[in-house]
Order: C-alpha cells, then structure tokens, then sequence
C-alpha cells in the first residue's frame, strides 16, 4: 500500500510500523458539594502538572535543544493563565462539579476557541490546551502519562502527538513520525527536524493496521508512506538509505578536516554550481571553494539577457558565501546542449560542434563585456577568478584579454572597484590539449572539462544515450591527455585542475594526483567521497602503477 503525506522533514526510514494509542480520559459528571476542597484539589492538581512540565523540559533541553524544550515553560504558563483556571474554578463553584469534568470541559472549550482563530500558530495552541488538560485530569485520576515501550525501533503512526506524548517517548527507538493530522510546525514536526528524522504528515493511516507488526517505508523527500513494500521497493530503499547513511558518515568524519594524501600532499577540492542556490550545498558539504559555476544558468533561467546588475548580483553573493574562498566563475557557455531562445541562434546541423561559449562571446561583444563587468565588480567581494569555456586557440585568448583589459580601463575611469583576477581557460577540446604549452604561456590556471573533452575525442556525441556502450571514460586517450595538459600547464606556470564529471571518479583519484593535479572539482555531494578517497592514498607508494605509464609519475 502506498500512502501520500506532506513531508515536514527529508530522509529514509525503514522498519516496523507502530500505531500510538493515545490513553483516552473517561471523565463522568459527578456533583460535589464542598466545591471549596474540590478547588483545592483541582490547584494541587495543577501544581503537580507544572511540577512534571518542568521535569519534561529538563529532559527534553537534554533530548533535543532548547528550541524543542520551550513548549514545555509555555505549558507551565498556560497552566497559570488566569481565564483558564478562572473558567474552571468558576465551573466547580456554579456548577458544583467535580475537578475533573471541570477541567475536561475548560479544556475543550478553550481548545475549540483556539481552532477556530484565524491565526495558524493560535490554531496550533488547540493541541497545547489539551494536552495540558488532559495532564491535570491524568493527575486527579491517579495515573501517569502512557509511554510507548519498544525494543526494536519503530516506524511511530499516529493521529497526532503532543508534545508531552513525544518527550516521554525512548526516542532511541523512534525512526519516524507519521500522523493524520498535524500541521508543518506542529510540534511533532520540529521534533523530527531537532532529531534528524524523516516525518509525515497529513498520512490517512488505515484504521484496520491495528497492533499486527508490518514492514513499511518513510520517504521523507516524496512525503510517501509505504506499508507491506514489495521486494524490490524495500531494496531500492535500502540502497538509498545506505547512500543516505554514507553521507552522513563522511559528513562526520570529513567536515573541517583537510584534503591531503598520506604523504602530505594538499588538493584543493572545490565544488561546481549552477548558481547561488547551490552555495548552500557546497558549503554544507565542505568544498573548499567553486571550481566552476555554469555561469550561463543565469541565461538560461531568464527570459531576457540578465543586466550586469542581476549579474553582479550572484557573483558578490556566491564571493561573499564563500568568504574568501576561491570562486571559478565559467563566462557563458551556451550553445550545443545550451540553448536559449531570446539568443535567436541558427538551427545546427551539428550543434555540439558548432556555434557555442567563447565563439558567441567574441563575436557579441557587448554580451561578453556585460558579463565580464559584473565579473570584475564581483571581485572585489571575494576572491574571484574566471575562466573560458570551448577554447581552441592563443589568439582567442589574445582577444579575450583585450575586452577584459577594455573592461578595466572603463571600471577604472568610473571609479568602479575591482581585484585583479585570475585567469584561466577550460581544456576540452583536443585542439586546447595539444596546444597547451602555448596556452599555458597565456593563462594562469587550465581546468580541464572531460564532459566536452571526451566528447570530441572519442568523437562521441555525449547527449546520445545509444552511444553509451561506446563511451569509455578511462579510455586511455583521454588519460593521456590529462597528462598532457597537466605536464604542459606545469611547465608554463599555470596551476591545473579537473572539473568536469570524471573528476568524481574515486576509481581514478590516485591516477590523478600521480599525474599532478593540484585541484578537483566535484558535484557538492561527491566532495566528502572524494576527500575521504584522498585521504586514504600515499602518492610516494609504489603501489599502482599509473593507467597512462611512466610520465604519469609526476612527482
Ligand atoms: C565539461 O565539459 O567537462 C564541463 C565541465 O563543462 P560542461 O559540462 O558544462 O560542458
Ligand atoms: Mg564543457
């Protein structure tokens, strides 16, 4: 069976499923006739109810933080709210009822005028005065809260949970919380963030499920219930979650610890983005700058040539997020698999190799020099390079850096501060690679984009999924050039990097550190793998001998 929710927080969770049976409070009307001494009883009820609240908060600042803590210090303060215990005291005076029924009836009461508020987080303290209510009456009837026991962990289903029934929960054992009902800040909900815990609401959990144990799945990130998965499903799952559990493992052992070989050997690993969204990503994942920002999503997000403004924009928010690290900001590299409409380019015959990136840029000049301006004007936010994409020749360097030695000159005159940047070029063509001991006599840094690079060396179109049985990524040509480039870069000065996809490959990171390379750029997620595979290899061990022979020994 599979059941949609709204989910309130990602992840996967696999296991039993336990429905929580809330402890129903059977209040009978009685008639008292010392209401005084029911009063009383009703005061010293509160009192020991306050008295618990704050043992709870205790526990629950221990648990789970004091944000998650601090509904239980609202309880103690509704407990005294003088309209609430006026109503009920009130109740027992007029009506010379017994405590109980006077504090179930208040209860309800207060609880059906905060449903029907127009604000939501008034409509969510209904929960609150129940689950108050229902604590003192608990304390006259003689009884405690109802804790769920468990020795396995547990999928938690219910209607919905206070947060008193949460705190007394053996949290230990609770992979999930599904509930009918609930609401995205409902309490359940912020205690599944504190805990880290995929959570579901909104669930129509069959009544019938009952107490029988049954197998089921949380997926946080589609808000899915499944209960009874098929085989297959729960194998997906479970590769999923082990990725998940991965990931969180690299993330503890990895975050703030250095990229460095066994020898000692340092590597910059940065991360590649498609725009500011991204950042977020990147940092949580520890890269230690932008290898490479597709700056063209930009473009490809907008509906008209995004102004220099909009453009100055990202690139200061991305150099001020990354405080200082090192940001490669790619210049528009449309075309081919690229397109966007407002550009009005000629239908291609064969757009992979046609009219793409730096071929448009010089070409349009004013495009070029708009994206080159907010470039510059971002410099001065943090530490910004910037690199060209498609490049085939010296003399398209030569051109580029006349429009950036144009751009200066006229940031320059309007009293517009910028940093000087570095600049490198994007390696993916052949025709970069066999030249790249003239290029590297040009640039400061080349970055190599084994995406294009092994596209046009293996002559494979790589957006045509029927040739995928030819494509090789370790095809030794392509290997060969690496080193190449990485040879030639050295010699001309220029430091060199990997940012296209291959660059993730851990099957090739020792290859590449042999072969020299002082930067990888990776998607956000694979930074942690690949550091963690860094980490493990000692580039003075003879241990592997390198794909592309000898000159692979660099070091
Ligand atoms: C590449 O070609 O390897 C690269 C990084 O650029 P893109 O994938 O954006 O073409
Ligand atoms: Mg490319």
């Amino acid at each position: 069976m599979v059941l949609k929710g709204k989910s309130v927080f990602g992840g996967i969770a696999i296991g039993t499923l336990r429905i929580y049976e809330k402890k129903d409070h059977i209040i009978k009307r009685r008639r008292v006739t010392d209401v005084l001494e029911e009063e009383t009883r009703f005061l010293a009820a509160k009192e020991e109810a306050k008295r618990q609240l704050a043992e709870l908060y205790e526990k629950a600042l221990k648990e789970v933080g004091e944000t998650g803590a601090a509904i239980f210090e609202i309880h103690q303060m509704m407990l005294d709210d003088p309209d609430y215990l006026e109503a009920v005291c009130s109740m027992i005076k007029t009506q010379e009822v017994n405590a109980e029924f006077a504090a179930a009836s208040t209860g309800d009461n207060f609880s059906q005028m905060f449903a029907a508020m127009e604000d939501a987080y008034m409509r969510e303290r209904a929960a609150d005065v129940k689950d108050i209510s229902n604590r003192v009456i608990s304390i006259l009837q003689g009884g405690g809260a109802g804790a769920m026991e468990a020795e396995e962990p547990f999928i938690l289903l219910a209607d919905d949970l206070a947060p008193s029934e949460t705190v007394q929960m053996d949290k230990s054992k609770v992979l999930s919380f599904v509930t009918r009902g609930g609401s995205t800040n409902s309490h359940t909900a912020i205690l599944a963030r504190t805990m880290n815990i995929p959570a579901l609401i909104g669930v129509d959990i069959p009544e019938e499920l009952g107490q029988e144990v049954v197998v089921g799945i949380v997926d946080g990130y589609q808000g899915i219930l499944y209960i009874h998965p098929d085989e297959e499903t729960l194998a997906r799952y479970q590769r999923l979650k082990e990725a998940e559990e991965q990931k969180r493992r690299l993330l503890k052992e990895l975050k703030g610890k250095e990229t460095v070989t066994l020898d000692g050997r340092k590597i910059n690993l940065y991360a590649n983005i498609g725009g500011v969204s991204d950042v977020a990503e990147a940092l949580a994942n520890d890269a230690g700058g932008i290898g490479l920002f597709r700056s063209e999503f930009l473009y490809l997000e907008s509906e008209d040539y995004p102004t220099e403004e909009t453009q100055f924009a990202a690139y200061k928010t991305v150099a001020e997020a990354m405080a200082g690290k090192k940001v490669i900001i790619r210049t528009l590299d449309i075309g081919a698999d690229k397109q966007v409409d407002y550009f009005h380019l000629e239908k291609e015959e064969n757009p992979a190799m046609g009219y793409r990136a730096i071929r448009i840029c010089l070409d349009r000049k004013e495009l070029f020099k708009t994206q080159l301006r907010a470039i510059y004007r971002a410099s001065y936010y943090g530490s910004i390079s910037v690199m060209f994409p498609m490049i085939i020749s010296v003399e398209e360097i030569r051109q580029i850096k006349e429009v950036i030695e144009e751009v200066k000159a006229e940031l320059l005159r309007d009293g517009i501060p910028y940093q000087e940047v570095e600049i490198g070029i994007m390696i993916e063509t052949p025709a970069a690679v066999m030249i790249s001991d003239l290029l590297a006599e040009e640039v400061d840094f080349f970055s190599i984009g084994t995406n294009d690079l092994t596209q046009y060396t293996l002559a494979i179109d790589r957006q045509n999924a029927n040739l995928d049985r030819f494509y090789d990524a370790h095809h030794e040509a392509v290997l060969r050039m690496l080193q190449m480039v990485v040879d030639n870069g050295h010699k001309g000065g220029c430091w060199v990097g990997i940012c296209g996809e291959l660059g993730a490959d851990t099957a090739l990171t020792e290859t590449f550190l042999r072969m020299g390379f002082d930067e990888i750029s990776v998607s956000p997620s694979m930074v942690l793998k690949v550091r963690e595979k860094i980490r493990s290899i000692n580039c003075n061990s003879s241990a592997i001998s390198s794909p592309v022979g000898e000159s692979c020994l660099h070091e």
